[in-house]
């Protein structure tokens, strides 16, 4: 297969659709990004990268650190993990409050808010540094020092934090909070507005596509188990309340950020980022589904079949 081909065709075919979308404004910083970046990056096993238009600037990752910190904390807590967070799709937006009370403090899935923040309170139980080492630790599954945060993003959303202030509040109601809340929504708000472009954000999830091996990192990152896991809570809970919708036109595992980028794997083949700042109302970038859509289609495979 001639990766850069299929890159390139994809970028042309949907560069020119604008599909209705609006960039994210309930982080104010966020609402000064340019609409019409757009880019794409396919890493393959070996840790070559193709990439196609604005594949190389660096964007807001928000919600796809999710992923990362999910990974950082799985193979430490194991099962345990399990326990304060479940593994179904919420269908609800990625910040509701409401299942949280159903569910006695129990978030639906690691990917929506509440879990995310379950999921970086047990990564300050275990590390004096949480933002640093989840820096340290991107860096190295990128294979090379390129994580920078924004900090006017980062300081934006934490003095527009109520929201996640109050599901934290009630994570801790529930006991299912370990930590000081603002040291936890500080850092969730750091790793939020941590910068990579399309190639890095590619590169850093090639292990997933890789049962659990980083060739940039040299080594294990996940056990293959872990790493099915993983994949399975992308395929299922990655898209907030439209998981569903991306599985069944893009039918990939993969994360979206309110930034405007996705990030999809293909177990087995390489890993995908596209970007583009416009969101649909459920909060993913339609351009980037779009292009995802057109790259499976144009593929002599999918995941549930080899052709
Ligand atoms: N920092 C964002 C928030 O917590 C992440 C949301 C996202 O990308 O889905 O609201």
């Amino acid at each position: 297969m001639d990766y850069q081909q299929l890159i390139d065709e994809v970028y042309h075919e949907v560069k020119s659709a604008n599909p209705k979308g609006k960039v994210a404004d309930y982080i104010p910083e966020l609402a000064k990004v340019n609409p019409d970046h757009f880019g794409i990056a396919l890493v393959d096993l070996e840790g070559k990268v193709y990439g196609a238009g604005d594949f190389d600037i660096p964007f807001s990752i928000q919600s796809i650190s999710k992923v990362l910190t999910l990974t950082m904390v799985a193979h430490v807590f194991k099962d345990k993990l399990w326990s304060r967070v479940n593994v179904e799709p919420s269908g609800n937006p990625f910040n509701s409050i409401a299942q949280l009370e159903f569910e006695k403090g129990i978030p639906r899935n690691p990917f929506i808010n509440a879990g995310a923040l379950v999921i970086t309170d047990a990564l300050t139980s275990i590390h004096n540094d949480p933002l640093e080492k989840i820096h340290g630790f991107i860096n190295e599954i990128v294979g090379r020092t390129c994580v920078q945060i924004d900090e006017s993003v980062m300081n934006s959303e934490i003095a527009h934090s109520e929201r996640n202030t109050a599901l934290a509040y009630f994570l801790k109601a529930y006991g299912n909070f370990e930590n000081d809340i603002q040291d936890v929504i500080r850092t969730y708000c750091g790793q939020c507005a941590i910068e990579l472009c399309c190639a890095d954000l590619a590169r850093s999830f090639s292990f997933l596509a890789n049962q659990g091996y980083s060739i940039f990192a040299n080594r294990q990152i996940l056990s293959p188990i872990d790493t099915q896991r993983i994949n399975a809570l992308m395929l299922t809970c990655g898209f907030y309340d439209e998981s569903g919708e991306f599985a069944f036109r893009v039918g990939l595992p993969g994360k979206s950020g309110v930034g405007g980028g996705i990030v999809a794997v293909m177990p087995n083949k390489f890993s995908v980022a596209v970007w583009s700042p416009p969101l649909n109302a459920k909060g993913n970038s339609p351009k980037g589904v779009k292009a995802l859509q057109l790259l499976r289609e144009k593929l002599k495979y999918s995941l549930f079949e080899e052709r």
